[in-house]
């Protein structure tokens, strides 16, 4: 190795592969803040007092490295729950703990939650941002559902739209769809070179992390229903008039490339799931179900992070209002 000129002695590069000690800081302060996050990404390490229910953790959630197969995994699952009224107060109760950790994380005002939601057509998206967040307070809470991209979002980076609506201090944030459309629908209609396409797991996992060290917490949920699944759910939004807007025929088209999909989101959860952003492959056939998985995690992630009420201003002890 060549030695820099430019450099004082102690500033050069150091040979035979060691690593600059100036360097090795920084990797530590970076693995520091980044195993903190990975606890809280694993609320079931750091949730004592309110253990989650089983079995529960990490079932659905995708270990850093596995590569799945989702074939494998049984989209009519419900653990030992046979019927939507026997998980009816469980769901509620999630709500109210969600309800009441979201506004002690928008009080608090220094953490915040990113929740992304991806699935194939009719996979429940909208339905469980419907039900999951029934009780939280608007004020606290965004939703963007992107779409395909517009002239001006098409012209730049493909993390740009994403990346400057990520919630601010305090909020949780929904991604009706996210970042992820570009290494799938993008992958399976050829709208980039698979060299393109395939170098962004890495700059994803990249993204995720740096969010991550900004304080947010990064929450993924493939949604994963089976194709009869999806014919059932297409065929009832063809009869039912009030759900006619939701379907496309499109769609049909999208249908035919189920394979190609299924094999993009494999690709992509197994290349993204990380310790600090875990991917969730949730068993969706069952709406309710759906629900109480999705509830239950966001709950029980958002008790790891742990957000507390700010003290009040010194001295407030002593204040009358005056009449
Ligand atoms: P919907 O969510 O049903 O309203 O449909 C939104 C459409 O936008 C879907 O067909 C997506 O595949 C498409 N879409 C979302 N993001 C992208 C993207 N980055 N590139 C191309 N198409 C996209
Ligand atoms: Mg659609």
């Amino acid at each position: 190795m060549s030695k820099n000129k430019h450099l004082p002695k102690d500033k050069e590069a150091p040979v035979n592969g060691t690593t600059h000690p100036e360097t090795q800081k920084t990797q530590q302060a970076a693995d520091k803040a980044t195993t903190y996050a990975a606890s809280v990404a694993a609320p079931e390490t750091v949730v004592v007092d309110n253990p989650p229910p089983k079995p529960n953790y990490p079932l659905y959630r995708v270990q850093p490295g596995e590569r799945i197969c989702l074939a494998d995994i049984d989209p009519n699952t419900s653990e030992h729950y046979r019927k939507k009224k026997e998980v009816m107060a469980e769901l509620e109760k999630h709500r109210q703990r969600i309800r009441k950790l979201q506004e002690r994380l928008y009080a608090e005002n220094q953490r915040s939650l990113l929740i992304v939601l991806q699935a194939m057509d009719t996979g429940g998206k909208d339905g469980t941002i419907k039900h999951v967040f029934r009780e939280v307070n608007p004020q606290g809470c965004q939703v963007w559902s992107f779409k395909i991209p517009s002239d001006e979002e098409a012209s730049h980076d493909f993390l740009w739209r994403y990346h400057h609506r990520v919630p601010q201090r305090g909020m949780i944030t929904i991604f009706n769809r996210a970042h992820y459309e570009d290494v799938l629908v993008v992958r399976v209609h050829d709208l980039v070179k698979e060299d393109v396409w395939r170098q962004r797991y890495h700059i994803i996992n990249e993204f995720e992390q740096m969010l991550t060290l900004s304080n947010i917490t990064v929450l993924k949920f493939f949604l994963h229903i089976s194709k009869d699944e999806q014919k059932r759910r297409l065929e009832s939004r063809l009869e039912n008039p009030d759900k006619q807007w939701k379907f496309s025929k499109n769609d049909i088209k999208e249908r035919r490339l189920w394979d190609e999909y299924q094999q993009a989101f494999e690709d992509a959860i197994s290349n993204c799931s990380t310790a600090y952003a875990p991917w969730y492959v949730v068993p969706a056939n069952k709406k309710w179900y759906r629900n109480l998985v999705v509830a239950r995690t966001i709950a029980d992630t958002l008790e790891a992070i742990n957000p507390q009420y700010p003290n009040g201003e010194k001295g407030l002890k002593n204040i009358v209002i005056p009449d």
